[in-house]
């Protein structure tokens, strides 16, 4: 197994387990590339009294102490890693919303990568939380992915976070036709592309009673058509038993869909392990 560049740990509000812990699983696993990319929601990147709210679990605060705990735990694990390569990272949701605090993670010196994902659109809760019956579905699909455009254009991420996650929750997911957004969806990827940044293969799904991945064969092919040379693997791991889930499938995946390397970000600088 090559890596799993997408994980959290208990100091993301729905995980569990330390980095320490991960990392002797990851050796055990025979992982040679991990990252860890605590949850940092920077539309409430403060405590909850901050926005005068109470906290709850259909919102994370505190994107600011999620970060810093998650760096210093980091940091302490990667003195005794090895034979892992443990990277910092962070999962960045709703950059748009706030490139300037998204900048701050970026460029603070103890990361080597971040993930760009979009969880909710402004002033609406995350995907899993929406009430389908009640959502016109096909404007919604659209609103996500012109969301996750704005993501891909700003310069705050290394890695664009599960393309398709505003489809997960649908009532029937794969009977949902992309055709009338792969327009936007190519704009997305060759943004992707043009500045140098990865998108993930996000496995998550293959531990779900519908399986899916995010995104599906068809949409990395294009992605590789169009030009695109970053690919990651991850699980999305919240529980250390999710680790390795599926990679072996995640890189045969990659390969089919034409790629014979995997990207690793180490201070946002990708470099290439052959696949
Ligand atoms: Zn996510
Ligand atoms: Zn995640």
């Amino acid at each position: 197994m090559i890596m799993n560049l997408h994980t959290h740990t208990h100091h993301s509000p729905d995980a569990h387990q330390t980095v320490a812990e991960r990392v002797e699983a990851a050796n055990r696993l025979g992982l040679r590339f991990m990252a860890v990319t605590d949850h940092v929601e920077i539309n409430r990147y403060y405590p909850a009294e901050y926005y005068h709210a109470e906290p709850s679990d259909m919102y994370f605060y505190n994107g600011k102490g999620v970060f810093e705990d998650s760096m210093a735990s980091v940091a302490a694990a990667q003195a005794d890693c090895a034979p892992l390569v443990l990277l910092a990272g962070a999962e960045v949701g709703q950059i748009p919303q706030d490139p300037e605090k998204s900048a701050l993670i970026y460029q603070d010196p103890r990361v080597d990568l971040v993930i760009g994902s979009v969880h909710e659109l402004p002033g609406r809760p995350d995907f899993y939380f929406l009430n389908y019956d009640e959502e016109d579905i096909p404007a919604l699909v659209t609103a996500y992915f012109e969301e996750v455009l704005r993501t891909a254009q700003s310069d705050c991420y290394d890695i664009l976070g599960h393309l398709t996650y505003g489809l997960r929750y649908l009532p029937d997911r794969r009977a949902y036709d992309l055709t009338p957004h792969l327009e936007l969806i190519d704009e997305i990827l060759m943004t992707v592309i043009r500045k140098q940044k990865a998108i993930e293969l996000n496995g998550s799904g293959l531990r779900k009673p519908k399986l899916y991945i995010d995104p599906d064969l068809v949409l990395v092919k294009r992605y590789r058509e169009l030009g695109g040379r970053y690919l990651t693997i991850s699980t999305d791991a919240h529980d250390t038993q999710y680790l390795g889930f599926g990679i072996d499938l995640l890189e045969d995946m990659a390969r089919t869909a034409g790629f014979s390397e995997l990207t690793v970000f180490r201070k946002h600088e990708p470099f290439t392990v052959s696949l």
